[in-house]
């Protein structure tokens, strides 16, 4: 049974509110508890602790801040049963998608940062030679903390795409409040408490539990926000952030392909494609949502993929290796998948694998379609379930075409064995993370940034923007001797400025100088 202990900030600020949220097992229907939806009025007094709290975390710089994150990730080895157990009661997902992303990428991510914190945003020098302007003067960019960090999260991953976004944000000195998925609040709780546990002071780390009205809430009150979720929701972010003039990064939804080339490794690629379009049941932003198979391999490839996936065992999780596949996180997720393969079908595609919902729990069948084509919904929009359309193409330029015509451009992937091919095929996919034979485990690579192009998002996670972004820069011009006379001063005479002029010709005039 899933367990959160501590009183966590949000029920401690709701004591004004009687308003609360059930979080339901989706795997089983059971209502595990509930948790205060936060208004606007809690959420002021959870911004003014966290501003108050900010210095002082600040304070304690890279050194000490690292020591709490480390401890973290020792609480996290320590506690790994527990974790595993909150994220798969409150999502319906295995133990495997429970262990390997949120908690296997959380208890990295924690090190990762505590460790590249300090060399991402150190004090950077930079040159002052090139212009005469500033010739001999100390050039310095600091990187402050922005102040409190809000974080609004989805449901599908509740701890890596919520809690895992604040760790960065933390390590850079902020305060952060984050307001995970109404769906899956336990998770974020459970961090909260973990923080605390830590030492982090407790205001610096608070968890607003609440509903979209909440997150609406939440963005006028911070100084920067990280929004992970649909397209429909960022774009109201990204307003209410321009409204509020902060700094707004969004990782959004996606429609990722998989470009199967007649050389590729088949085996390999069937796997892959069987376990990157049903893992964590589908519902991954980084996933395989359609696949194009160059024809002379196609035949063979969909045989391969099929067989994979009819050895899936679908059901209830349990412990480790009970089953392949779970439940479905957010109930009103199972009408689109149904939409998607039912407009599939009527326009012309067969259903090799599967195709319905499961009962009792929130169930669909790991499904593969073929004879797919771009009029259709599965094809275009993002279906984010166990499904996977396969689609046969001449070859990897009408392939390359098709992935193309997409709105998102979050991650896609290319199979074949001639891997410098591969990575000329990989460079014309337009977005923001290719993989060559290969998917998703991009995002085990804490120094690869990873971000949307199109609809996706705007900005990127990891890597040094995935902490820089949290920052305000500060430019330092610093004169450590002062000239005798410096270059800018009145009067204006006619002698000085014919002779600064001459300079600038004979300096620039070449046309070589920067
Ligand atoms: P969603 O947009 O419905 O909700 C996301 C969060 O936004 C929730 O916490 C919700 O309460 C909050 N919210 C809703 N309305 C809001 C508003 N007006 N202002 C502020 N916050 C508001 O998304 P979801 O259904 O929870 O998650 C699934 C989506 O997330 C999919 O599209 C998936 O592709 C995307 N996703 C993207 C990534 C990525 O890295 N690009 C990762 C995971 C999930």
């Amino acid at each position: 049974m899933a367990s959160v202990t501590q009183q966590p900030a949000a029920e401690a600020a709701a004591g004004k509110s009687a308003a609360t949220i059930g979080v339901e097992n989706p795997a089983t229907g059971e209502l595990i508890t509930t948790v205060p939806l936060l208004g606007a009025e809690e959420l002021s007094e959870l911004v003014s602790r966290a501003r108050e709290a900010q210095p002082g975390w600040e304070s304690l710089g890279f050194d000490g801040r690292g020591r709490v994150l480390r401890r973290a990730q020792k609480w996290m080895v320590d506690n790994v049963e527990r974790v595993i157990d909150v994220v798969c009661s409150e999502s319906g997902k295995t133990y495997e998608d429970a262990q390997i992303a949120d908690w296997g990428y959380t208890v990295g991510a924690l090190g990762f940062w505590a460790k590249q914190a300090p060399r991402y945003l150190a004090d950077e020098r930079v040159p002052s030679w090139n212009n005469p302007m500033v010739a001999g003067k100390k050039l310095i960019i600091r990187y402050a903390p922005i102040g409190v960090v809000g974080v609004i999260g989805p449901w599908n991953y509740p701890i890596v795409n919520s809690f895992g976004d604040c760790i960065p944000a933390l390590a850079a000195g902020n305060s952060v409040i984050l307001k995970p998925s109404q769906v899956t609040p336990l998770s974020s709780l459970l961090m909260e408490e973990m923080m605390r546990e830590c030492g982090l002071p407790a205001a610096a780390f608070q968890v607003a539990t609440g509903d979209g009205a909440t997150g609406s809430a939440l963005i006028g009150q911070v100084d920067c926000m990280m929004f992970t979720g649909s397209v429909a929701t960022g774009k109201k972010v990204l307003q209410a952030a321009a409204d509020a003039m902060i700094p707004c990064y969004l990782e959004l939804g996606s429609k990722d392909p998989m470009i199967v080339c007649a050389d590729a490794d088949l085996d390999r690629a069937a796997n892959a494609a069987a376990f990157y379009s049903m893992n964590n049941s589908g519902q991954v932003c980084i996933s395989i949502e359609r696949c194009y198979v160059e024809e002379p391999v196609y035949d063979r490839f969909v045989k391969k993929v099929v067989d994979n996936v009819r050895k899936l065992r679908q059901g209830v999780p349990a412990e480790a290796g009970s089953v392949d596949v779970g439940a479905l996180t957010f109930p009103p997720q199972l009408e689109i998948i149904e939409e998607h393969v039912k407009d599939a079908v009527e326009k012309g595609a067969r259903v090799l694998v599967g195709g319905h919902r499961q009962g009792p729990g929130q169930f669909f069948e790991p499904t593969v379609l073929v004879d797919v084509n771009h009029s259709m919904k599965i094809m275009r929009e993002e279906t984010f379930g166990p499904t996977l359309p396969i689609m046969k193409v001449a070859e990897a330029e009408e392939a390359l075409r098709l992935a193309n015509d997409s709105a998102y451009g979050l991650q896609a992937s290319v199979w074949t064995r001639d891997a410098t091919r591969g990575e000329e095929l990989a460079r014309r996919v337009q977005a923001g993370v290719v993989c060559v034979n290969d998917a998703q485990v991009n995002y085990a690579a804490l120094n690869l940034p990873m971000g949307g192009w199109k609809t996706s998002g705007l900005g990127t996670r990891h890597g040094a923007n995935g902490i820089r972004k949290y920052t305000k820069t500060q430019s330092l011009l610093v004169t450590r001797v002062a000239p005798k006379r410096d270059l800018h001063m009145f009067p204006y005479t006619k002698l000085r400025t014919r002779a600064m002029g001459a300079f600038l010709r004979f300096l620039y005039g070449r046309g070589k100088r920067d």
